[in-house]
Parts: C-alpha cells; structure tokens; sequence
C-alpha cells in the first residue's frame, strides 16, 4: 500500500498516462498490493494516489493493469469521430471554440482510463475545466455529443513584422501576394496598424458549396468539412471535404538557418537574406477532382507544371496562373 501520494510535475505537452506509469506502478503490483491510479492532465500536477475499492477490485479480477498502455491522448480515429459529433465546435450553448480537448466522463478517466467514444465529449478547454469540476452531470454532457456548434470560427495569433510563407514546396517572403489565381489572390498578407503581417486565404475548389475562409488571420468554417482539425495551441488548422478539397495552414518559429534546411530539404537559406527568428506559415490545399495541389512538398499546377525550392522576396506577386 502506498503510504504517501507521489506527485509529478510534467511538462505541458506531456501525455502522463502510459509506460511511465507501467513502470511506476509495476513494483507494487508485483508485490501484489494495491496499485495507484493517475489523476490530472495536461500542464496539471499529476497526482497518484492510492486505488479506490473499485480499481482494486477490478486489478485482482484481470489480474493485471487495465490500463497499463493507454495513452490520455485518444486516437486519431476517436478524436475525428468526437470532433464531427459537435460540428467541430465546442457544443456549450454560447461556446462554438473550435479549439477542442477530449472530456472522459463516462467513467471519468481517473476511475478507468479508457477511449471509449460514448463515454467522451469533446469540449473546448475552459469547459473542460469546468467539467473536470464537476459543472456538468453525466446526462447533460450525453446531451453535449448531441449538440453541434452553430459557427465555427477562430484566429491565428501568431503575429510577426514579416512571415515567411512556404506554399506548396515554395517560398515567399515580404512578397504581398504569394500566389493568385486569375487575377484573385489565393494567399495574401496585409499589415495591421502596428506593422503586424496578416494572413488571408481562399480556398480553390471546383465545388458550388462554401469552404473554409480567413481573412486577416480570422478565419470561419463554412459548407460541411468531412474534418477539421484545431488543436489547443492554435498554431495550425486542417480541413477536409468529401471531394476531396483540402487546406491546412501550421505556423512556427525557425531560429536559425540551419533549422529551415532541416525542416526544408529544398530551401536553400543560406542564400535567404531573411531575418531570424522568422516566423513560418506553411500552407497547403489541394483541389478535389484537379490535379491542382499545394503539396507539403511541391506546387503541382494543370498540365503537369510543377515548382519546388522557388524563392520569392520583395515581389508584388509570387505565383500567377489561371
Ligand atoms: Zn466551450
């Protein structure tokens, strides 16, 4: 029996349910007594404390850990499935974030870890929170995963005096309009009063349905994604039609040329004059039914052109066609 609870400190990003705490709780369980079980997520302290009457009951029956393996994070499948039942919203009357976390309520995870998608909701993290304190009962958060977020819409933050936008395989920098297509632009920046760089994006699609729209780093989900995807931190979204359509947009911080080459076999930044640390918005779509694609590696336009490795800066306009 544990006789004082342990308590590990983890990092944000962290998932603390996993081997780690195989190898923490094995001994015990070895020795054949009662085995603790995780409380806490995410950047909270994770407590373990000793098993309820339950859990323990449950161990000497299995005979072994039920859940030794399981991950807090749920897989993908589980987070798609939970995603598409709230519209990709957050389905608190009033919420609508699109920036969801996964709720186990139905056992809470710290009586059984498990993935079961009738026994989740997913919620943004403020109700989270407050679910994980108690707000909700069971039945109302049943009621939740019958609920769609009527408007779904967010907004990058990451704000920097200049952006190096990698579309498609290529790259753009202080170049306004990076691509365009029939005299529209497809990706293009503007500048906030404070000098800030703006992104805005139009989705190409041969669809009549709506799509995905941002404008000056807000964007707003219309039509009917098959997926859409928005993690916590906000630095990326990911959407997907049933024909096919797709866009993604991820932002992130490059130090130093040497990371650009890793993370860009194709880049050439030591040729760049850019500016580091410089900020990356990399964007991709494809367009169902054409072979239209901004890959994550090449820009693959009609008649079989393609562009990789480009460099763009200090133009008006990067990439024209149509
Ligand atoms: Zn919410």
């Amino acid at each position: 029996m544990l006789t004082h609870p342990l308590v590990l400190r983890l990092q944000p990003d962290e998932h603390p349910v996993g081997s780690r705490d195989l190898l923490l709780f094995a001994p015990a369980a070895a020795a054949g007594v009662d085995y603790a079980s995780a409380a806490g997520c995410g950047n909270r302290p994770l407590a373990l404390t000793p098993a309820s009457a339950e859990q323990t009951r449950r161990y000497r029956r299995n005979g072994s850990l039920p859940y030794a393996a399981v991950n807090r994070t749920p897989p993908l499948e589980v987070r798609r499935e939970l995603r598409r039942e709230v519209g990709f919203g957050c389905p608190v009357d009033g919420c609508g974030s699109p920036y969801l976390t996964w709720h186990h309520f139905d056992p809470p995870w710290n009586e059984h870890q498990h993935h079961d998608v009738a026994g989740m909701v997913a919620l943004c993290r403020e109700h989270h929170d407050k679910a994980d304190a108690g707000a909700f009962t069971r039945e109302q958060l049943r009621q939740l995963k019958t609920k769609r977020a009527d408007r779904v819409a967010g907004r990058f933050d990451w704000m920097r005096q200049d952006l190096l936008l990698v579309v498609g395989g290529n790259f753009y920098y202080r170049t306004p309009v990076p691509v365009q297509f029939r005299g529209d632009p497809v990706v293009s920046t503007t500048r906030d009063e404070e000098g800030q760089l703006l992104v805005s994006l139009g989705m190409l699609t041969t669809s009549s349905e709506s799509r995905l729209r941002m404008t000056e780093n807000f964007w707003i989900s219309e039509g009917r994604p098959s997926d859409l995807e928005c993690p916590p931190s906000g630095r990326r979204i990911a959407v997907t039609y049933g024909n096919g359509d797709l866009l993604s947009i991820e932002f992130s911080g490059v130090s130093e040329p040497a990371e650009l080459g890793t993370r860009y076999p194709d880049a050439s930044p030591e040729r760049w004059q850019l500016t580091y640390p410089v900020m990356t918005v990399e964007v991709r779509m494809r367009v169902g039914g054409t072979p239209l694609e901004f890959g994550p590696t090449q820009t693959t336009l009609p008649g079989n052109n393609m562009m990789r490795g480009c460099f763009a800066a200090d133009c008006a306009v990067g990439l024209a066609f149509g």
